[in-house]
């Protein structure tokens, strides 16, 4: 690599439509928190120069729309990429329960290897109000059943856009582990696949963990 030349990384946010992630995004970079949905069109991304060991990176931030009709276009934005954030909404059970079958897109589209990721659960803020939350044990649970199955150390961070509450923490810490995955070497590095990959590699997506164990409420 030339003198003067930073690395790329490339990090994308993936999740349902409404999970936040275009509020984390805009919140990560300083634009401050809009309240009100605005529909992302197709792909959005902004692009950050950072220092991390003394080295020079940049990060592309992409912000890929969560709905089906737009899956021609997540697709190109899936190649190269370098690490992502897995966002879900802590009041909103179903956009934990997808979570599964991003990471499958995202493996579809990346040769089926699985990169450095981190596990998101947005809307913090709303704990004390939502109805049926997620429970922060079940959210690190299946974090630590991804940290065994991609090879990756996959954090669990509750995060607010609204509040600000982790999103620069949520940021930093994938990039930390994008940078020392891919930081030492010259070129990116090609990423692992998933520890049991089934016969022919394809069935990666298939050994994922999918079990979202739900806690039944107790009865009082
Ligand atoms: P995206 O479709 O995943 O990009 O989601 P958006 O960023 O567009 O957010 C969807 C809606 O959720 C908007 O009305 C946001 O104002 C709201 N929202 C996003 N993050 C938070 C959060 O942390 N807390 C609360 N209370 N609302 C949020
Ligand atoms: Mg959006």
């Amino acid at each position: 690599m030339a003198a003067g030349q930073r690395k790329i990384f490339k990090i994308t946010l993936l999740g349902d439509g409404d999970v936040g992630k275009t509020s984390l995004r805009k919140n990560y970079l300083g634009e401050g928190f809009k309240d009100g949905y605005s529909m992302t069109i197709g792909a959005d991304f902004a692009v950050q120069r950072l220092q991390i060991n003394y080295q020079d990176f940049v990060a592309q931030i992409w912000d890929l729309e969560g709905q089906q009709r737009f899956s021609a276009v997540r697709e190109v934005y899936y190649r190269g990429t370098s690490g992502c954030l897995l966002v879900f909404d802590i009041s909103h059970r179903s956009s934990f329960e997808n979570i599964p079958s991003w990471i499958a897109e995202l493996l579809k589209n990346n040769s089926n290897r699985v990169v450095p990721m981190v596990l998101i659960g947005n809307k913090s803020d709303l704990r004390a109000i939502a109805k049926d939350p997620i429970m922060r044990e079940q959210s690190e649970e299946y974090a630590r059943s991804l940290s065994q199955w991609s090879g990756f150390s996959v954090p669990y961070i509750e995060t607010s856009a609204k509040t600000g509450e982790n999103v620069d923490e949520a940021f930093k810490t994938l990039l930390k582990i994008v940078s020392s995955f891919y930081g030492s070497s010259d070129g990116l590095a090609l990423t692992p696949y998933p520890k049991d990959p089934g016969d022919d590699m394809t069935g990666a997506a298939a050994s994922m963990p999918r079990k979202m164990k739900s806690k039944k409420k107790g009865r009082i």
